[in-house]
């Protein structure tokens, strides 16, 4: 969030009370997942949510490189996170940056919690995301891919992992935050939930939110996972042509 003169921030939340591509302050951007979407990959996932376009291909278990990094009792998840070059307004410098290193342990040990990794002792199960297109919220849209990608390589895991980012926007708690609204908003706070247990397995914040909002804010980003979920089930439903009634809406 770089400091601009007010002339040039945009009108984010109008006088209707819409934000500036016309969405609810509780409205997800358009979402299409598409499992599956590599040959070579063990398993993949295709995630375009609004102008964001992210691929993931996750291979493993498999032998662990570097070979030091191996763990007796369980397997390891290692994440890598890069942003195409073209990926963005200003041509991004091709390259690992501190930036993409943060995003890639982050989500590697949101992964790594969901996975049954004591099943697959001495391996590595290895997440590569690819944004491609981005436009706020592609961690998110990356943690989606590649627990997507994780199911469809047949990989166990205790449950998939919806994510999206909460934040303020001119005075209002906003869900899934596009570009204008990351670059010129007051806070943005990215998260993961495990939906069965309620467990955040991500949760940052760039920016302030008071304690109430930070609750508000919560309770916007649960709800929106839970709709994430929904759409990521049937993405898989989808690739399978599995039809017929979900098992984790048993008993529900
Ligand atoms: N961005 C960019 N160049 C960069 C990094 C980010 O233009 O080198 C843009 C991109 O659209 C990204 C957004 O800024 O989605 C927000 O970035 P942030 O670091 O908040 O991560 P994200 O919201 O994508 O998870």
């Amino acid at each position: 969030m770089g400091s601009v003169g007010a002339k040039d921030v945009p009108v984010l939340i109008g006088e209707d009370g819409r934000r500036i591509d016309g969405r609810r302050a509780d409205e997800l951007r358009p979402m299409k997942i598409t499992a599956g979407a590599l040959h070579q990959a063990d398993g993949s996932a295709f995630v375009e949510w609004g102008m964001n376009k992210v691929m993931a291909a996750v291979y493993g278990p498999r032998e662990v490189h570097p070979r030091h990094l191996q763990e007796n009792n369980k397997a390891i998840v290692q994440c890598r996170y890069n942003m195409a070059a073209f990926s963005v307004d200003e041509r991004k410098r091709p390259g690992l940056d501190r930036r993409s290193q943060e995003i890639s342990k982050v989500i590697a040990e949101a992964l790594e919690s969901v996975v049954f990794a004591e099943e697959y002792p001495r391996t590595s199960i290895d997440v590569y995301i690819e944004v491609l297109q981005a436009n706020a919220g592609t961690r998110c849209a990356g943690v989606v891919a590649a627990s997507v990608a994780l199911a469809d390589a047949g990989i166990p895991m205790v449950d998939l992992l919806p994510s999206v980012a909460v934040g303020k926007v001119a005075g209002h708690i906003v869900l899934d935050l596009k570009k204008e609204e990351d670059n010129f908003g007051e806070a943005d706070m990215p998260m993961a939930l495990v939906p069965q247990s309620g467990r955040l397995v991500l949760l940052q914040m760039e920016g302030r939110l008071s304690k109430a909002e930070f609750a508000t804010a919560l309770d916007m980003g649960v709800a929106g996972c839970k709709t994430i979920y929904g759409t990521m089930k049937q993405a898989l439903r989808d690739r399978y042509n599995v039809t017929g009634s979900d098992p984790t809406e048993a008993g529900q």
